[in-house]
């Protein structure tokens, strides 16, 4: 089994066919075919073999789905990395994921050498910049002295594919490994799924990161040989609706935030958008209103996915079918559930003791199929606590209606979900507790009508000494990524704690969310 073998089919059987459209350049699936194969075979002769890790920190453009396809066809695992992190970050996911090779887009070409000294292990690092100084290798460069032919390498259903870093409430990442099984289970749920809306003459935009989920969402579309748009680094909400009129686009996964910004976007009524039949909205809760001004404007094309980095693309979906705007009192409730279990896909939610609960009990969603990661890498411990009993614990609260709909009522950690980024709370903390100044601190997210939750951070000064709020901002772009930065900060005089010592966040995050849930 390979999954890039659904690139070598798709070259085979639509040679002409537009592959990848971005700006005014184009190739065909029998160019980007070969691009792949001459990249695969180029990182071979580099002396890569299969098994090996590849980095790739890049922003949306088209080396970054030849470089995904490439590790696929030589059975490298390749290790996507989030352009919004910290260089800090960068360098311990290429670390930590032991890739040997490092692939960046022409923004990165500063930071990697800022890390060089961090990343050890890496042997090539492999720049789209034409004639790189110093140590860089030039990708074409690579691609001119390689061959175009390419036997893509067979592998084991269970070797590593895909390693996605996710997160850790500790605010260590941990990579979550996906197999080419995996990969190729997302792929058939998604035809077996959207029934209708999922041809073959597809036109994907990726107006959402590579490294995330547009990424993976590139594979059901790359094996029927679609057309993959991809359009600028930052989300340009007029540019995105001129981009899918002009290119006829037919399906495109988003954050709910993006859909907003769509939606909201002052020109929205000058495009037509009538060539759509699938948008995916996942990764974060999409409120109810927001829900149904989307379905008033862009019309019966909706679909929500609920999944993570370690069951991909999906665990359950709320369909097309069931985004009615005047339905039944339940079908109108079921517009705030996370829809139903995906096609081979089993969700459960159990009890503190893993005991599968009734519809209607709340409890930790679990859920079972060949899409549940193979564990993380290089870290049994929390593969042991995550994957217990046949069941990926999801670390998400819900329960199940009767017609086992499932309804997301909270994350069970204190996870912050801004424009569909997953934040966490500790790695902030960690960073503003370094001020001189600041005594304790706590960060929760508060709600944001645009990004549906923004960083706030609650901090008590020492006694006497004084900081501002800015100050406390700029001091955490110092350290990490700035989208994890706090928009806000409160003073307080003592943070609430329980019996123990321990802050209670959940009575500081009452004090903004009283008048709304929290989530949907
Ligand atoms: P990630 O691993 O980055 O994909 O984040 C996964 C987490 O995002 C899940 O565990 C949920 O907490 C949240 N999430 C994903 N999809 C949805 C959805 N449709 N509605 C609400 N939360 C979601």
């Amino acid at each position: 089994m390979n999954i890039g073998s659904l690139l070598t089919q798709a070259a085979l059987v639509f040679p002409e066919r537009a592959a990848i459209v971005c700006g005014e350049t184009q190739s065909s699936y029998t160019e980007y075919n070969g691009r792949c194969n001459r990249l695969a075979n180029a990182l071979a002769s580099l002396g890569l073999r299969p098994g090996d890790h590849v980095g790739l920190l890049m922003y949306n453009c088209p080396e970054m789905l030849e470089a995904m396809f490439a590790c696929f066809k030589a059975g490298f695992g390749a290790v996507p990395i989030n352009f919004r992190l910290h260089p800090k970050e960068f360098a311990f996911i290429i670390d930590h994921s032991e890739a040997r090779a490092v692939i960046v887009s022409p923004e990165f070409d500063a930071s990697i050498a800022e890390i060089r000294g961090r990343i050890p292990k890496v042997e090539h690092i492999i720049t789209v910049s034409p004639g790189p100084p110093g140590e860089l290798q030039a990708y074409d460069d690579l691609l001119a002295g390689a061959s175009e032919q390419f036997t893509d390498v067979n592998r084991s259903p269970d070797d590593i594919a895909w390693i996605f870093y996710t997160s850790g409430t500790t605010g260590q990442s941990k990579g979550a490994m996906l197999t080419h099984r995996n990969l190729m289970a997302m792929t058939w749920t998604f035809y077996a799924d959207m029934v209708g809306n999922f041809g073959t003459d597809e036109v994907d935009l990726h107006a959402a990161p590579l490294s995330h989920g547009s990424g993976l969402y590139a594979l059901p579309n790359i094996a029927r040989a679609a057309t993959n748009i991809i359009s600028d680094k930052s989300f340009d909400a007029e540019k995105i609706l001129q981009i899918i009129e002009t290119r006829q686009v037919t399906n495109f996964f988003a954050a709910p935030t993006m859909i907003k910004r769509l939606i909201d976007c002052p020109a929205f009524e000058r495009y037509d958008l009538g060539s759509l039949r699938a948008v995916m909205y996942g990764g974060a809760p999409m409120l109810v209103d927001d829900l149904t001004n989307a379905m008033k404007k862009l019309g019966p094309c909706l679909v929500q996915l609920y999944g993570q980095g370690e069951a991909p693309m999906t665990i359950t979906y709320l369909s097309h079918e069931d985004h009615v705007l005047d339905g039944t009192p339940e079908q109108m409730k079921r517009l705030g559930s996370a829809g139903y279990a995906r096609t081979g896909v089993e969700v459960g939610v159990v009890d503190a003791h893993d005991t599968l609960l009734p519809p209607g009990q709340m409890g930790e969603i679990v859920t079972r199929s060949d899409l549940v990661m193979k564990g993380y890498w290089n870290n049994p411990q929390a593969t042991a606590e995550t994957l217990r009993n046949g069941w990926l614990h999801t670390g998400d609260v819900g329960y199940l209606d009767e017609r086992g709909y499932l309804f997301l009522m909270d994350r069970s950690k204190d996870m912050i979900i801004s424009g569909g980024e997953n934040i966490y709370p500790r790695e902030i903390e960690e960073a503003i507790i370094q001020h001189p100044a600041v005594r304790e601190v706590a960060v929760i997210g508060i709600p944001d009508a645009e990004w549906g939750e923004a960083i706030k951070a609650v901090v008590a000064l020492v006694p006497g000494v004084s900081a501002t709020e800015e100050e406390l901002i700029d001091f955490c772009k110092e350290q990490i990524a700035s989208y994890k930065k706090p928009k806000s900060i409160d003073f307080i005089d003592e943070l609430p704690k329980n019996n123990y010592g321990k802050i209670v966040k959940r009575e500081l995050r009452d004090r903004y969310w009283s008048d709304r849930r929290r989530q949907v």
